[in-house]
């Protein structure tokens, strides 16, 4: 009988972040190598809408599972999202051991390996207890996966703060860091957060192999250096950009809105503003923001959320707004920017805005889903870091992509109206502007031709897809 279909079982840490790419990955390995996946998703509360909605339009070939929901009221409510997503894992530990070892049992399941992404390292222990090769999705930058291999090290070799240590930090292949914009967990040592970080970065190198959301041309030299063979390193394999494709979203709805207001918009003229599915600004900053947006002049499309709490990623996990942001704007600021501005409360057809000709700059978190749909769609970028590994991102961008620019924070921690309205005009008016925007549209190219019949990542794909294929059938065979 021939060997049934290689099957994955993808283990994704909540967030929408995280979700979408692990996706784009599953389909590529369905409509390229014949493969089937199963999402096994761990919860600690009900799904959202956007969740929920993901989940119903997954195509054929990709089941998910949704695990019982596990308890984390004991958690202090400020308890940072990588200790949130790490505790919600490991709690799910007996539910994931149940599931991957009824697809071992399910004979129409012919399971090649267990995928888990950056904060799921505890579901290798499973995957080597029963056997299936584990391997790490890395949804972020190839600069981010060579710093959490190499953290280890760092962890023993600095003492204090590594935001306190003068000089840059210096990783293989990386540009040099100041350590306040390494990631935020690693911004307070005596965090669970950065306990929790260090403890998965450990266990990189139990995984056979890391798949990375990147691409030689855009990280050269991070990827390189992630390409060395070394011994105890997995293999690495850069197979990105993976990016949500844009599903139409249906007529009259709040997101349809958004489309149909680019289109009455001149090409090339607006401004997209938005700061990923959890990212919030305090009510001081949405003031100067709008205020600058008005003084710049330019047309923009603001997906605005705000909370009410001081952090910058409040609603993360929940996705919609904790109060009304319009009621936060500046007086009168709606009706003076009405026919050249748009503000969207919640969420937006991201992949839908960037790839729209009215499009012509993206003011971002710096998420890496976000920068990847921008770099493929072409469209420059203002680095606006907020949680997570955003600052890192934005360093990159920045001053080694070289695709964004980068408003300065002020004395009082915000960023200025003068400041916003100078850097939105630089980008979408000046020199610096022109110059950033064919940087990026050579980027653009060479996405396309990485994804192209030959093109790098299709390759390393292959050669991953060939991998699995091979150990799964060895399983089939009872080798395993
Ligand atoms: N997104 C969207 N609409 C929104 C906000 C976000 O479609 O209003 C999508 C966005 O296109 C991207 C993902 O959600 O694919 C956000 O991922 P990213 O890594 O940029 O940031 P995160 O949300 O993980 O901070």
């Amino acid at each position: 009988m021939a060997n049934p279909t290689p099957h994955i079982a993808i283990l994704p840490t909540p967030g929408m972040g995280h979700l979408i790419p692990l996706l784009e990955f599953a389909k590529n390995l369905l409509h390229r190598h014949h493969f089937s996946a199963t999402f096994i998703i761990p919860t600690d509360g009900p799904l959202h809408t956007p969740q929920k909605a993901f989940l119903s339009t997954l195509p054929a070939g990709v089941d998910h599972l949704l695990l019982p929901t596990v308890n984390t009221e004991d958690l202090p409510p400020d308890v940072k999202i990588e200790t949130r997503m790490s505790v919600v894992i490991a709690r799910s530990l007996p539910s994931i051991r149940d599931a991957v070892k009824s697809f071992l049992e399910d004979n129409s399941k012919n399971l090649a390996a267990l995928v888990v992404d950056l904060f799921g390292t505890d579901g290798i222990d499973v995957a080597l207890e029963l056997n299936v090769p584990p391997y790490i999705f890395f949804p972020s930058t190839a600069m981010a996966l060579s710093f959490f291999l190499h953290l280890p090290k760092l962890d023993e070799t600095v003492a204090s703060e590594y935001r306190d240590v003068p000089e840059k930090l210096r990783v293989p292949g990386c540009i040099p860091i100041h350590g306040k914009d390494l990631l935020d967990p690693l911004q307070d040592r005596k965090n669970d957060a950065y306990k929790w970080v260090l403890h998965h970065s450990k266990k990189y190198r139990t995984a056979e192999g890391i798949i990375v959301n990147s691409f030689k041309e855009l990280e050269p030299g991070p990827i390189e250096a992630l390409q060395e063979q070394e011994s105890g390193k997995p293999i690495v394999y850069p197979i990105g950009p993976l990016i949500r494709t844009g599903s139409k979203p249906a007529d009259n709805s709040e997101e349809s809105v958004c489309l149909k207001w680019l289109d009455d918009q001149p090409s090339n003229s607006v401004l997209y503003v938005a700061f990923g599915s959890g990212g919030t600004l305090p009510h001081d900053q949405i003031i100067e923001l709008a205020l600058g947006l008005e003084m710049s002049e330019v047309r923009f499309l603001w997906v605005l959320r705000c909370a009410n709490d001081k952090s910058s990623n409040a609603t993360y996990f929940s996705i919609h707004n904790s109060d009304d942001p319009l009621a936060y704007l500046p007086q009168g600021f709606v009706e003076r920017t009405t026919g050249r501005g748009l503000v969207v409360p919640s969420w937006a057809p991201q992949a839908g805005i960037l790839a729209h000709e009215s499009t012509c700059a993206f003011l971002t978190h710096c998420g890496w889903n976000s920068t990847l749909e921008s770099i493929v769609n072409a469209v420059p970028m203002i680095a606006w870091p907020l949680y997570a590994e955003q600052k890192m991102n934005a360093v990159l961008l920045h001053e080694d992509v070289k695709v964004a620019l980068r408003p300065k924070v002020g004395e009082n921690g915000l960023v200025g109206r003068d400041e916003i309205a100078n850097v939105v005009k630089c980008l979408m008016e000046g020199l610096e502007g022109k110059e950033i925007r064919s940087r990026v549209r050579y980027l653009k190219d060479a996405a396309a031709n990485v994804l192209s019949e030959n093109g790098s990542s299709t390759r390393m794909l292959a050669e991953l897809a060939n991998k699995l294929k091979r150990k799964s059938s060895l399983q089939v065979n009872g080798k395993r």
